[in-house]
């Protein structure tokens, strides 16, 4: 199965410690929309090759920035382009990340009219303290108020994203933020650890003492809280940010991770399909004059064996399924299987990875060591 990512690079107010692509001017709003459904046509022979007969697109995903700021009729306008353009499945996964202060009652509707049928709200936490430090826009009783009013609408398949390790977050206020959301009784739970990305303005504030940094140690407490508290809720420990009620894992993320090909819309968008990679600009204006002049703005690469392999080390470490030796035997060949027998066994002895039958999974020790552990693993010669 094949999906399709579109990228909507606007927000109204940049949070601190966000290092996306996206602009606080909406000014080139309605040309973007326009262009991502002239790239889109442009692009309709992208997934021809791989293509069997019969393959249907199974999922559609709006992120950025912040696609809730589109309009219902502008989510409609591109839904029917791509099943015009594409074989898109009558059950496909169509997705929509939204921030809080967008999601009113007439836009949720509109929302829910347009096709969208999962949404993705970017809560980050039930307290005002870690909103403000990470200079999100809305406040969390509005965080709160968002999920119920989606619920209401009648959007049951819902996602939350939640951010660990901040410091004003205390191990009380995490626990009480993971109590909100599974008293919201919502299927899916994203959570990452606060990152100080270089160039955001998060990493200039502490660098100038305006902001305390993340602790390590606050980091690795929360994340087991996360882990105990969600399994004791019944959400299953999918990939290493995600957990999920049976039947609600993110359809479009999972076929990332199985390295299934993908083709992303819009500007600083990425496309993954057979070996080649290729991503778009990254800037609003010359992505829109590109596709006006009716060329896709983009750079590619062919992925090397070696490049292959590093990445299916680093994504399937991080899921629950793991590393299949099977798979890597068939594939890479048997110079990475015994390249991987060696590499492992310290991480091994340490407790961090574990082997069962023909999969390398990560131990509940190394989880939060996921990359640094696949890392190690890469083959790079
Ligand atoms: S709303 Fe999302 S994309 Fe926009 S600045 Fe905040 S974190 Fe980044």
């Amino acid at each position: 199965m094949a999906g399709i990512y579109i990228h909507i690079p606007y927000c109204r107010q940049a949070c601190h410690y966000c290092d996306f692509h996206f602009s606080t001017s909406l000014q080139t709003k309605d040309k973007l929309v326009k262009a991502l459904a002239r790239e889109a046509r442009l692009q309709q022979n992208y997934f021809s090759e791989w293509q069997k007969p019969g393959t249907m697109l199974d999922t559609i995903y709006f992120g950025g920035g912040t696609p809730s700021l589109l309009s219902g009729d502008e989510m409609k306008i591109l839904l029917d382009v791509f099943s015009d353009t594409f074989p898109v499945s009558p059950g496909a996964e169509i997705t929509l990340e939204g921030n809080p202060d967008d999601l009113g009652k007439d836009k949720l509707l509109a929302i829910r009219q347009a096709g969208i049928n999962r949404l993705s709200i970017g809560i980050q936490s039930f307290h005002d303290e870690d909103l403000h430090y990470m200079n999100r826009l809305h406040t969390a009783s509005q965080a709160e108020a968002s999920v119920k009013r989606a619920q209401d609408t009648g959007i049951t398949n819902i996602s939350i994203d939640l951010i660990y390790g901040t410091p004003t977050l205390t191990a009380e206020r995490w626990q009480q933020n993971l109590e909100t959301a599974f008293a919201l009784d919502v299927p899916h739970l994203s959570c990452y650890a606060l990152t100080v990305e270089e160039k955001t303005a998060l990493s200039h504030m502490i660098r100038s003492g305006k902001a305390l940094a993340p602790d390590e140690q606050h980091i690795e407490q929360q994340f087991h809280t996360l882990v105990n508290l969600s399994g004791a809720q019944g959400f299953i420990h999918y990939e290493i940010s995600n957990f999920a009620k049976e039947g609600f894992h993110s359809r479009h993320n999972s076929s990332y991770w199985k390295g299934e090909p993908y083709l992303g819309l819009g500007p600083a968008a990425h496309s993954f399909i057979g070996n080649r990679r290729q991503w778009n600009v990254r800037n609003n204006p010359a992505y829109i004059k590109s596709i006006e002049e009716g060329t896709i703005p983009s750079e590619s690469e062919e992925l090397t064996v070696n490049q292959r392999f590093n990445e299916y080390v680093m994504i399937s470490l991080r899921t629950q399924n793991g590393l299949d030796m099977e798979k890597v035997k068939t594939v890479f060949g048997n110079d990475f299987v015994s390249h991987l027998e060696l590499e492992m066994a310290p991480s091994v002895t340490e407790g961090m990875v574990e082997r069962k039958d023909n999969r390398i999974l990560i131990t509940g020790k190394g989880k939060l060591f996921a990359d640094r552990i696949a890392s190690d693993l890469f083959f790079t010669e």
